[in-house]
């Protein structure tokens, strides 16, 4: 006889509770049924995802949203210690790790050809002994969105950059631009991402500016720049995955405040309650030493371009979409400083009244950032 609810329960039998799980069925671009259960940790996402570049800054904020809602996410490393932390992102088993090298046609087409939507956040921010920018940001997206055109994966989603140009004098945002082409050409239905200046836990902006080490620049820190939120980020590709009209769209993705990078310094300087020091160096003198120092040290200091980059506002599209299109609401720099710096400050501040004089005049809450 069919047992129900109450029969099991006199009979003494486990019972599986059904009203919480909200089971659904997606249908993909291109007419694939997606079943979906929400259950906690053991969610089923349905959809299988790969994730290029995942072993970064950027990449753990969006495996974490794939994975915890119960998405397959394959992630292609290439080395073995920089992916262990993604492994716990998501339930046993939905966390796949496939090695790739970016000149290796097969690995990449191993990565996505059982997959429903790619995205890719391979990026540098300087040449390697093994890469240059066009290497990383045109010939490997070329590779990859070949052979997500080949194995005729529903979405294809492409971080490229801010102020990304054809005629800019950064090296970096000429090969982006380049890599936006690319993809456009191969694979229309491209959704491709530029996002600002990222901050957070692990960014190369607030933990630059509040590190130890003397801080050089060459423009003064007169760039122009509208940072945001890594989990912001994180936040609108995952909501591209879930909807559909975003496909061939351009997305930019900035903060709601502008700020020089001297103002943003100067915050971070109140936060962390420290005086650090600037050194500003002219460009003529700097460009030479960094590209010497970017090719003899083999751990990342900076380059020529990223002294060029300082030169350069960044520059918003009207046409592009943002994420008042995706219905999120950006963070803003200032609301979570405190939250991001507290680390820097000195030890001789622990045993401090919950609010000192400073805090009180801006009226600083205690943010808790849980995502
Ligand atoms: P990271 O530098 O932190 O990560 C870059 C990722 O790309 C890593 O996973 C790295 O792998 C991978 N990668 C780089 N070169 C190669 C290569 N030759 N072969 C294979 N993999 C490679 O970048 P973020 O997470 O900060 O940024 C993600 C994307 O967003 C990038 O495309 C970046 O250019 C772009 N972006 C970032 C901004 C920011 O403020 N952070 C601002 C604007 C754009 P591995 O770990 O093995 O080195």
């Amino acid at each position: 006889t069919a047992q129900t609810p109450s029969t099991m329960r006199a009979a003494n039998l486990p019972t599986v509770c059904r009203r919480y799980l909200n089971s659904d069925v997606r249908i993909t671009r291109t007419g694939k049924p997606i079943l979906t259960v929400s259950g906690g940790r053991s969610s089923l996402g349905g959809y299988t995802a790969t994730v290029f570049g995942a072993t970064g800054f950027l990449g753990r904020y969006i495996v974490n949203r794939l994975a915890r809602s119960g998405c397959t996410v394959i992630v292609p490393f290439r080395e073995e210690m920089a992916k262990r932390h993604l492994k716990v992102a998501g339930d046993l088993g939905r966390v796949i790790f496939l090695e790739m090298d970016l000149r290796n046609t097969q690995s990449i087409e191993e990565s996505v050809r059982h997959s429903d939507i790619v995205y890719n956040l391979i990026g540098r921010d300087y040449p390697t002994k093994n890469f240059d920018l066009e290497d990383v940001h045109v010939a490997g997206t070329e590779r990859i969105v070949e052979a997500v055109a080949k194995y005729d994966v529903d979405r294809f989603v492409h971080v490229s950059s801010h102020s990304a140009s054809l005629d800019s004098p950064s090296e970096f945002y000429r090969t982006k631009a380049r890599g936006e082409q690319v993809v456009r050409e191969i694979y229309p239905e491209t959704t491709i991402v530029r996002p600002a200046p990222m901050f957070g836990f692990e960014d190369r902006l607030l933990n630059r500016l509040a590190g130890a080490t003397n801080v050089l620049t060459s423009n003064w820190m007169q760039e122009y720049l509208y940072p945001t939120h890594a989990i912001d980020v994180g936040m609108a590709l995952e909501k591209m995955l879930h909807d559909d009209t975003t496909a061939a769209e351009t997305f930019e993705l900035y903060g709601p405040t502008g700020y020089t990078m001297a103002e943003i310094n100067e915050l971070v300087g109140n936060e962390i309650i420290k005086n650090r020091r600037h050194v500003n160096v002219p460009k003529t003198l700097l460009k030479p030493i960094a590209a010497a120092l970017n090719k003899y040290i083999w751990w990342p200091t900076t380059s020529a371009d990223e002294v060029e980059r300082e030169f350069i506002d960044q520059t918003i599209d009207p046409k592009a979409k943002t994420y008042k299109d995706l219905g999120i609401e950006p963070v803003d720099l200032k609301s979570v400083l405190y939250e991001y710096l507290k680390g820097y400050r000195s030890p001789s501040y622990y045993d401090l009244p919950p609010m000192t004089a400073r805090e009180k005049r801006e009226e600083k809450k205690y943010l808790h950032v849980i995502d």
